[in-house]
């Protein structure tokens, strides 16, 4: 297939250069990033997209991602699919996909989980909105990029996945944190706590998959100094998309707001920049400063 895609960061880089391998024709585009190997270098996002089957967008937010579509939709050809696999707002999801739809176009909401890591090894797992047919289009693609793709529903479905999604693991991840650093000022071994947990009606992908505690558990970011992994600042975006779509949507979600709270202050007032979301637990624990620089 041509693949026009736009936006070459951390993960688009790896996706784009997965497909290439895999024998599709790439052209790229992006602001500020190089071309990985590969992938044809366009000069603008428009001629990226100029004879694409299917444009991928990979970009940090709903905004950059209104005006990107606003010059690519235009210059594709008629029956072509705009992917968009960021992490953005459901009202921009929405909007881009009715944008493309009435431009005799495509379009699929496709956001991902695995991280930088899984955009590599091309592990993704895609939550993807929109109709069938387009699915059935992408699909192959999704096949080179990820090893999972679950069509959610229609246009904006695959968002509300994936926000719903973090927000369980936000909210998940804080509450295992707590509870370490109650077990410790109880006495209660970290080791015993996951052997208890990892087995009892506590478990959870972020203490039995992610522990939170160095040494213990499965290999984790903990175990090399809180580095990312999935950097808190991130989780803070998703946080607040997910209560953005809360108030929209007219949902009650306490457990969220709660959750973006506290990810805020870790990363605005908290020295949580710059590290791993799981190192809430030397917050709780009140020993950051044991952890060094970020
Ligand atoms: P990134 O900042 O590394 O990459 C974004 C790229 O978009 C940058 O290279 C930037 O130069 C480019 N860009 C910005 N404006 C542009 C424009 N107008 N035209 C063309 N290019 C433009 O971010 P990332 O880590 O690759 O994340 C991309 C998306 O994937 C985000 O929405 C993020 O939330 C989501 N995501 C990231 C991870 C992760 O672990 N990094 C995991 C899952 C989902």
């Amino acid at each position: 297939m041509k693949i026009g895609f736009i936006g070459l960061g951390n993960m688009g880089a790896p996706m784009a250069a997965n497909l290439a391998a895999a024998g599709h024709q790439v052209t790229g585009f992006d602001t500020a990033a190089p071309e990985p190997e590969g992938v044809i270098a366009a000069a603008s996002a428009a001629e990226a997209a100029r004879d694409a089957d299917v444009v991928i967008t990979m970009l940090p937010n709903g905004q950059i991602l209104r005006s990107v579509a606003a010059q690519v939709i235009p210059a594709m050809p008629a029956g072509a699919v705009f992917c968009d696999c960021s992490t953005v707002d459901v009202d921009s999801a929405r909007a881009v996909a009715e944008q493309a739809r009435a431009a005799g176009l495509g379009a699929l909401d496709a956001p991902v989980s695995g991280g930088i890591g899984g955009a590599q090894a091309g592990t993704l797992t895609f939550m993807v909105g929109g109709a069938d047919a387009d699915f059935a289009r992408v699909a192959p693609l999704f096949g080179v990029m990820g090893q999972k793709a679950v069509h959610c529903g229609d246009s904006g479905a695959g968002q509300a996945a994936k926000i719903c999604n973090n927000m369980i693991l936000g909210v998940t991840m804080i509450a295992t944190c707590e509870a370490f650093a109650l077990a410790d000022r109880l006495g209660l071994d970290r080791q015993k706590m996951f052997d208890v947990v990892s087995t009892s009606s506590g478990y959870s992908w972020s203490m039995n998959a992610y522990c939170p505690a160095p040494g213990v558990g499965p290999v984790s970011p903990a175990d090399n100094g809180y580095k990312p992994g999935f950097a808190s600042e991130l989780m803070l975006k998703d946080l607040n998309l997910s209560q953005q779509a809360a108030r929209s949507a007219g949902a009650e979600t306490p457990m969220g707001a709660l959750a973006r709270q506290l990810y805020e202050d870790f990363v605005e007032r908290e020295d949580g920049k710059g590290r791993d979301f799981s190192a809430m637990l030397p917050r709780f624990a009140g020993n950051m400063r044991q952890i060094g620089e970020a």
